[in-house]
């Protein structure tokens, strides 16, 4: 057997200070020790890695430390602590609740929890997985938790605490563990590279951090398995394609595509990830991924690529929820198609070609400030494509709402046929129409504009009643 200790045992927290995130439970069990108001039973929720059993072990440290600090942390070096920390130590008991999960496991515990500590003041059994005993071995359990002898000490920890029996919730004091932040990760990380000496650079950490999901142990191992990958100085590079992941470049690629309308690239791409043997489900997430760092870099939040701030400036903010909604949809239904590639192609056109499609908002932002004869909103809107000349800036038209004029005659004169009157507008909204005549404006419009604008409003409201008839069909 070789010495090599992984990062996720080697850097654990030996000390109550060194947990990361959860420093309202701490505070609270030390406030116990304190105080000397040790519970019988402790549960500890939260997702995998957040350091759950850590924390159990640290606490059943410090309540059988021979020489506590001041503060309240274990001394790490009575006999007690060194027997703790090594594995060794007969006061705490480590059960596996996955793999101990008969009545016969728990009897087997019921019958050890009458002997006194063997070393300290306390016996601490720690039940891990705990959701997983069976109902009889809870039922069991819960007998000793009923009336446990004053020197022991339980602490389940569970990834799934409403699988736990009510009657056992209903003596444990419970804490929520804190998915643990990637910045904190990220600086975790960067601390464990520094002691080890190994040169990672931060765009490597941050992308360790980010895929963890928010479990440390997750991005030590993680770190582990790259520190074996590849020769330090370690690149963000190296670490996509240790994790397999996609290059961003491939979606700031598609970004640049959509914002100059090129089609094509929508195959091209999807062809060379194909090429690369990326998965078809592990593109979209990774493409919701992206926009969803699009959406918050729109919302004020600091780029994670400085890139990510020239796609923010691609897409209006309306647009990339759009879009983010639509790859939920095409993450569902990718899982049943058989047609990947295709399925991956269309996703990619959809994107580019949503570029030229009014969203619904603007739509009817647009439509309100025809009606209120206000500008609209300084928001960026995507210019529409129409077989004609696109409508520009809408400016504002000043009509008299109640007021319904025939369509003015010049109209028709001038042009032959380009508005559709039969368009079904929607009953309840009264057609705005202007009144050459009487302008009420704040600007004279004269003849010849208010035609324009006549024509900018009618294809406003045809648009309008396209846009709506196709979300109503969904
Ligand atoms: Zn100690």
């Amino acid at each position: 057997m070789n010495g090599y200790e992984v990062i996720a045992k080697r850097f654990r927290p030996q000390k109550f200070s060194e947990v990361f995130e959860q420093d309202a439970i701490v505070q609270t069990l030390k406030n116990a020790i304190r105080l000397e108001r040790i519970g019988h039973a402790y549960l500890f929720c939260g997702t995998r890695g957040t350091g759950k059993t850590t924390l159990a072990r640290l606490f059943a440290k410090a309540i059988n430390c021979e020489n506590l600090t001041s503060d309240g942390e274990p001394c790490n070096e009575c006999s007690s602590c060194t027997e703790i920390t090594s594995g060794y130590s007969l006061d705490v008991i480590e059960i596996d609740g996955a793999s101990n999960r008969g009545i016969d496991d728990i009897r087997n515990l019921n019958e050890t929890v009458g002997y006194a500590a063997s070393n300290g003041k306390y016996k601490i059994y720690i039940i891990d997985e705990v959701h997983m005993l069976t109902k009889e071995a809870f039922n069991a359990l819960l007998k000793t938790l009923e009336e446990p002898p004053s020197h022991v000490v339980f602490f389940f920890a569970t990834t799934e605490p409403h699988k736990v029996l009510p009657t056992i919730l209903s003596r444990c004091q419970r804490f929520d563990l804190k998915r643990i932040t990637p910045e904190k990760i990220e600086a975790k990380l960067f601390s464990i590279a520094s002691e080890l000496n190994i040169e990672v650079d931060k765009g490597a950490l941050k992308v360790l951090a980010s895929h963890a999901e928010g479990s440390l142990r997750d991005a030590e191992s993680l770190l582990d398995q790259l520190i074996c990958f590849e020769e330090p100085p370690i690149t963000r590079e190296h670490a996509i394609k240790a994790l397999g992941l996609i290059q961003t470049d491939f979606f700031f690629r598609l970004d640049q595509a959509a914002s100059k309308y090129d089609l094509a690239a929508a195959f091209s791409l999807s062809e060379a990830l194909f090429k690369e043997g990326a998965h078809l489900q592990h593109v979209l997430e990774s493409l919701a991924e992206h926009f969803r760092a699009i959406a918050r870099t729109q919302m004020g939040e600091s780029p994670p690529l400085p890139e990510y701030a020239t796609s923010a400036k691609i897409y209006s903010k309306h647009h990339v929820l759009d879009i983010l909604d639509y790859l939920i949809e095409a993450l569902e239904k990718g899982q049943r198609t058989p047609f990947k590639r295709i399925h991956l192609e269309v996703t990619f056109l959809h994107i580019i070609r949503s570029m030229k499609k009014i969203p619904l908002d603007s739509l009817v932002e647009r439509l309100e400030a025809l009606k209120n004869n206000a500008p609209p909103k300084n928001e960026k809107v995507v210019e529409p494509v129409l077989d004609h000349a696109p409508p520009e800036v809408i400016e504002p038209v000043a009509p008299p709402i109640q007021e319904k004029v025939p369509p003015a005659v010049p109209i028709k004169e001038e042009t032959p046929a380009p508005i559709a009157q039969e368009v079904p507008i929607f009953p309840e909204t009264p057609t705005p129409e202007p009144t050459p005549k009487e302008p009420i404006a704040p600007k004279t419009a004269l003849p010849p504009s208010s035609i324009q604008e006549k024509i900018k409003h009618e294809q406003v409201m045809r648009f309008a009643s396209i846009e709506l008839n196709g979300s109503l069909k969904k």
